[in-house]
């Protein structure tokens, strides 16, 4: 056979295959028939999620017959023809090809055209890229929708990933044709409005912990505090003073001195927005006034603020759990059984000691136990499955709880040191008395709120109780 005669069969082979294609889709429901542009990643992935779901799909694709595997049951063909049946076209493709779109214009006219695509940094283009699609297309109807899922979410389906779509546009009927398909594929629709919200949900999946930012840099900023607070009295303060290389100590004794310090802090600040919020209603008579924009976003990082203070306190929990096997604690250990043998002396067992130490480590324990409850049901999985009431006693009442006996805990580990002369290095406090600061003012905020007489005030300010100023009043009054 000629590659003539090849060519010729191949052809013909092509023609009757798009001509069964053709009476195939034409029997297709209207609304069962999508489109997508694209084959690559995301293309395929959404292909596969749409067939699962009872779909019929046709891809369109600069190459048809060169684009790698497709899922089974889909066809590929040009552009223009695989945009002829479908009212529904997701456009998967980098903006920065758009261009292709504008000739097939015509046979785009009237279609609902999905604009699945993202950039890679913020403000990259004067317009956002569904605007930009809008503006090739005029005919055609477009929808922003589906750019913040992955295409590793979308092959995995919504119970692995984020279960949430959001979408904007200026055609109520598109926007409904797309909320359809997304809700047959299980996900939940949030619709943002018009197609101007586009650059806000185009900037979504660009975002880094927005959340996390603050509660981190507060955390490495109390960290490296702590570090260098406790390295000058522990270490360079013994080098100095007593002429003594307790450098050693920086990996798991100052170490264990920072991690609690610091969870104990970032504890009581998860609570402490709530107070000054608590105050602020009752000092302004009414919870219809806005809180300043510094306390509505601390309110808003006090689950990452939380996790973070499980986090130090796993931390502490894990670094006390070695200190029995430390060469240091081995070692002073001996010699002090050693010194005592040789003296032929006996310690007498002290009972207050014995209750000191055991009430310590088991506020410890408790406190820990309950830290590990608040971090669970921050879980999304556990949070869902509880009550409005059942989470707000969890995260309020057991979080007070908690903060009480970490600041118990730590109290007993003070116990009498203050006392000493001694602990004020260079007449420094130390470390676990500075940690005791906010947590201690936010215990005594939350009693003083919980007086009978405050609390009513309170409670009915959070139903919608408002005090009204008398000198407003009587000045209404004289107007009326
Ligand atoms: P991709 O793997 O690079 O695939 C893009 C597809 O576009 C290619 O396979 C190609 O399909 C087509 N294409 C490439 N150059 C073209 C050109 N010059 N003219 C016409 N078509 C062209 O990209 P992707 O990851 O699937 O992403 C596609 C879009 O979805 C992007 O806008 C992206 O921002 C968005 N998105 C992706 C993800 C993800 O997880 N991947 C998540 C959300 C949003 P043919 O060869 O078949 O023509």
């Amino acid at each position: 056979m000629t590659i003539c005669e090849h060519l010729d069969l191949s052809a013909s082979c092509a023609g009757t295959r798009l001509f069964r294609w053709w009476k195939w889709a034409a029997a297709v429901p209207r609304h069962e028939l999508l489109c997508i542009f694209g084959t690559g990643d995301l293309g395929r992935s959404l292909g596969q999620r749409l067939l699962q779901c009872g779909y019929k799909v046709v891809y369109g694709s600069r190459r048809p017959g060169g684009c790698g595997p497709l899922p089974q049951g889909t066809q590929a063909m040009n552009h223009e023809a695989a945009a002829q049946h479908a009212h529904l076209i997701f456009i998967c493709v980098h903006r920065e090809h758009y261009d292709f779109l504008e000739p097939l214009a015509p046979q785009l006219k009237g279609k609902v055209l999905v604009d699945v695509s993202n950039n890679l940094k913020k403000n990259l283009y004067t317009d956002s890229n569904a605007e930009y699609l809008q503006r090739l297309i005029p005919g055609a109807h477009v929808v922003k929708a589906f750019n913040t899922l992955s295409a590793w979410a979308l092959q995995n389906g919504p119970a692995d990933a984020n279960r949430q779509v959001y979408l904007c546009g200026n055609n109520a009927e598109a926007k409904q044709a797309v909320t359809e398909t997304a809700t047959k594929l299980g996900f939940s629709v949030l619709d943002r409005g018009s197609l101007s919200a586009a650059r806000e949900l185009e900037d979504f999946p660009l975002q880094l912990f927005p959340r996390w930012r603050l509660p981190i840099r507060l955390t490495i900023g109390l960290t490296a505090s702590f570090f260098f607070y406790l390295l000058l009295r522990e270490v360079i303060y013994s080098y100095i003073v007593q002429q003594k290389d307790m450098s050693f100590r920086i990996m798991v004794s100052l170490a264990n001195k920072v991690f609690p310090i610091v969870s104990l802090i970032l504890l009581s600040l998860c609570y402490l927005p709530g107070i000054i919020a608590a105050f602020l209603q009752l000092y302004r008579g009414t919870k219809y006034k806005r809180f300043p924009d510094w306390l509505d976003r601390w309110m808003l990082c006090r689950k990452q603020l939380g996790l973070l203070a499980l986090a130090f306190a796993s931390l502490h929990v894990l670094y006390t759990l070695i200190l029995s096997f430390r060469y240091y604690v081995r070692y002073r250990l001996a010699a002090h059984t050693i010194s005592q043998i040789r003296e032929n002396k006996t310690s007498p067992f002290d009972t207050t000691m014995a209750w000191r130490t055991d009430t310590y480590y088991s506020m410890g324990i408790i406190g820990f136990c309950f830290y590990l409850l608040l971090g669970i049901s921050s879980l999304p999985s556990v949070s869902n499955a509880l009550s409005w009431r059942e989470f707000s006693f969890i995260q309020s009442k057991l979080g007070y709880i908690t903060l009480f006996f970490c600041t118990f805990h730590t109290y007993l580990y003070g116990w009498d040191r203050f006392l000493y002369p001694s602990t004020y290095k260079w007449f420094s406090p130390p470390g676990y008395m500075l940690s005791l600061v906010v947590p201690t003012v936010v215990l005594v905020l939350k009693l003083l709120l919980l007086l009978p007489c405050v609390d009513r005030s309170l409670i009915r300010i959070r139903q919608g109780w408002e005090r009204t100023d008398p000198e407003e009043e009587s000045t209404k009054s004289l107007l009326r």
